[in-house]
């Protein structure tokens, strides 16, 4: 069939694309593995048959193999007053999570990056600067002493990560100072030269703690093979010990720009892959060559792409793989982020190692409590918490609405937002724990504004955006304040929950009907919350006539439990105190205060035991208007953490269980 026969003409044409693959990888340095890994291809490409699908995987690959970032890198930035001008220009308060990012890059850059020093100690000029030359070519820093007394003092002033040393010198001999130099730096890794190379002396180093010992002649090759071991060890124990960060708080709060401002500050690029939804392992770390359409990880992918091989890479919401995944998520994020196993990484694509370990990886979660195990072991978790109203205020007046004016062209205008103009986008048109719909606001608020400036060609560009202009650019508000301006009733209890978007307040509706005993339980309401919703029914039952309720309002009714936004679904044990108060108001006919917001687990005997999310929790309880919020005893500690601001207009009440003046503080007289 003429279909899958070459032409005459094209056969010499597919061989000239051979020809220049050659030429690119004569080309191109490749790292040994692989030039020979290549050049196996090569040779199976030029016996294949250029119509098979095989040839074209072939030549996809080895075209992909040469566009790798295999030896490109950045160079570092390790200036750490720059570092820390770019993460204050660029955000707003955080101070925990900006100083805990400088002591990171401070700890990282400076010990990982740093060269290894190394003190050479010979009696020999000659010998020295031998030594001296070959270890600085080999991109050592290197400083040298003429004798041991010289050595020490070299000690004194700064430290080296290798000490290498004739054993016989003038004065004080290479075991001497052995001896000595431990006494300043116990951790110095020594190595002992000599020329009189006899067992016992080298036992002698040896047991007194030299690393290594090398006899004259002394063969280059060894003594750098040696010396890059030593430092190879060096610095694997150092990367080992720095864990990877994990950025972990509600959309919105400021992960990501952390993070872009962290390459920025390093001068590395920055790359973030999203991990929410993945469902194969194959999509971060590729498909076999198989099949023409196999395609390499997304990992290795962006690595292409970017064009180095030591960016700062932001795999974002790690706490979103999962449901549905082929294979273990953990190991393999484990072994993506594990400096030990990532400086081999192998995409299947690739089949060839790649050295990840050079990209510095940072991880984001919206909730690490979802996080397997052993992953949380190796990850620091830093808390982005959400922002109070102040907060927002601060940040939109200084960073979102100067940003949005200049993307939105408007800088040159003199446009300039009222507080309370501020004030109502935030409380007005936003409800969350970050900044997303906010900044999302004020950019609307500039795109109508840049249309009314261009229609009126300057002319009647309005100067002053006020409150009234904020409503006329945005529409009616979105959000009122829903506790303030709701009416007491009886049976509904406000709560408040920790969910992955922040704190946020919820109601619990009960009422009762005509039945026989059923408890009820509607609004997406996980296992936990359902036993939690049974155990303030039975606290109640056992408890009814100290609670003054008919100890038989059981007996031929159904009672229902309803949590409204039954869409999203809801756990977690620390609603058992609301919908126990929820229901305590429906048996007693006295309604419950809104503005009165509640948070504790319960148990069976009518205890409230703490929660968690205690800051989140005010956050939402401020945002919503609530006047007074119940809190578990225990909480105590946590409420003592949490700066003065956050607990502003709040009047927080701690309680170990329920009794009569908890009752009076929720529910109005009958
Ligand atoms: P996340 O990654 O946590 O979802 P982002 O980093 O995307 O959040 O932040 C959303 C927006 O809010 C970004 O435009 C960011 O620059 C801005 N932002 C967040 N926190 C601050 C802050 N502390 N100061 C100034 N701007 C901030």
């Amino acid at each position: 069939m003429v279909f899958f026969r070459k032409s005459e003409e094209e056969a010499p044409k597919l061989s000239s694309e051979l020809r220049e693959l050659r030429a690119a990888v004569e080309k191109t340095s490749l790292p040994p593995e692989v030039a020979s890994v290549v050049a196996k291809e090569l040779e199976r490409l030029e016996k294949t048959d250029p119509s098979l699908p095989e040839y074209t995987i072939g030549i996809n690959y080895v075209e992909y193999l040469l566009a790798l970032p295999w030896h490109n890198s950045t160079e570092d930035n390790l200036d750490l007053k720059r570092a820390e001008h770019i993460l204050a220009s660029q955000h707003f308060g955080l101070p925990h999570v900006k100083e805990r990012i400088l002591e990171y890059l401070a700890v990282r850059t400076l010990y990982l990056e740093r060269p290894f020093q190394v003190l050479v100690v010979d009696d020999e000029e000659i010998a020295r600067t031998n030594l001296e030359h070959i270890l600085k070519k080999d991109g050592h820093r290197v400083k040298t002493a003429a004798n041991g007394l010289e050595a020490l003092e070299r000690l004194k002033e700064q430290k080296f990560d290798l000490i290498l040393t004739d054993l016989k010198m003038d004065k004080m001999d290479g075991i001497q100072l052995l001896e000595a130099a431990k006494e300043i730096d116990p951790h110095a890794a020594i190595m002992m030269i000599t020329g009189y190379a006899t067992v016992d002396s080298a036992v002698e180093a040896l047991q007194k703690g030299a690393v290594h010992y090398l006899s004259k002649p002394i063969k280059i090759d060894e003594l750098r093979a040696s010396v890059k071991k030593i430092s190879e060890k060096k610095h694997l124990m150092q990367e080992m010990r720095g864990p990877v960060l994990c950025f972990s708080g509600p959309p919105g709060t400021g992960k990501t720009s952390i993070g872009q401002s962290i390459a920025e500050a390093l001068e590395r690029k920055f790359v973030r892959l999203s991990l929410a939804g993945l469902r194969d392992e194959a999509e971060l770390r590729g498909h076999r060559r198989t099949y023409v359409g196999a395609m390499p990880g997304r990992i290795i992918n962006e690595i292409k792409r970017l064009g180095v091989k030591n960016p700062v890479f932001m795999l974002d919401e790690i706490d979103k793989v999962g449901q549905g995944f082929k294979g273990d998520p953990a190991s393999v994020l484990l072994e993506i982020l594990d400096p030990e196993q990532n400086s081999h990484f192998v995409d299947h694509y690739l089949d060839v190692p790649f050295d990840l370990s050079g990209a510095m990886f940072i991880t984001t979660a919206n909730v690490v409590e979802n996080l397997p195990r052993p992953l949380l072991d190796r990850l620091e978790v830093i808390v982005f918490p959400g922002y109070s109203e102040n907060e927002k205020r601060e940040i939109t007046k200084q960073y979102l609405i100067p940003r949005q004016l200049r993307h939105h062209g408007l800088s040159h205008f003199t446009l300039e937002f009222t507080e309370p103009a501020v004030l109502k986008i935030i409380r007005g048109y936003t409800r969350e724990a970050g900044l997303r719909n906010l900044e999302r606001e004020v950019a609307t608020v500039c795109r109508k504004l840049a249309r009314q400036c261009l229609k009126s060609e300057g002319g009647s560009c309005p100067r002053l955006i006020d409150e009234d202009l904020v409503e006329q650019l945005l529409g009616p508000r979105k959000f009122i304040h829903e506790v303030t301006e709701a009416q007491n009733r009886i049976g509904v209890t406000t709560g408040l929950v920790w969910t992955e978007f922040g704190g946020e307040i919820i109601f619990v509706e009960a009422a009762s009907m005509m039945g026989n005993k059923q408890l009820i339980l509607t609004g997406s309401l996980g296992s936990v919350l359902q036993e939690s919703a049974q155990t303030a029914l039975s606290f109640i039952r056992s408890h009814a006539k100290q609670l003054n309720i008919d100890p038989n309002f059981f007996a031929d009714q159904d009672i229902h439990i309803h949590i409204p936004a039954g869409s999203i679904p809801k756990d977690g044990p620390s609603a058992g105190l609301t919908i126990a108060l929820a229901l305590i108001s429906l048996l007693t006919d006295r309604p419950a205060r809104r503005d009165v917001a509640l948070s504790g687990e319960l148990t069976l005997s009518g205890r409230i035991l703490p929660v968690s999310g205690i800051r989140e929790k005010l956050l939402a309880a401020q945002r919503a208007g609530v006047r007074i919020v119940i809190l578990p005893q225990r909480n105590a500690v946590d409420l003592n953490d949490i700066e003065d601001e956050l607990k502003e207009g709040l009047e927080v009440v701690l309680a170990t269980e329920i009794d009569e003046a908890l009752l009076d503080r929720v529910l109005t007289p009958q």
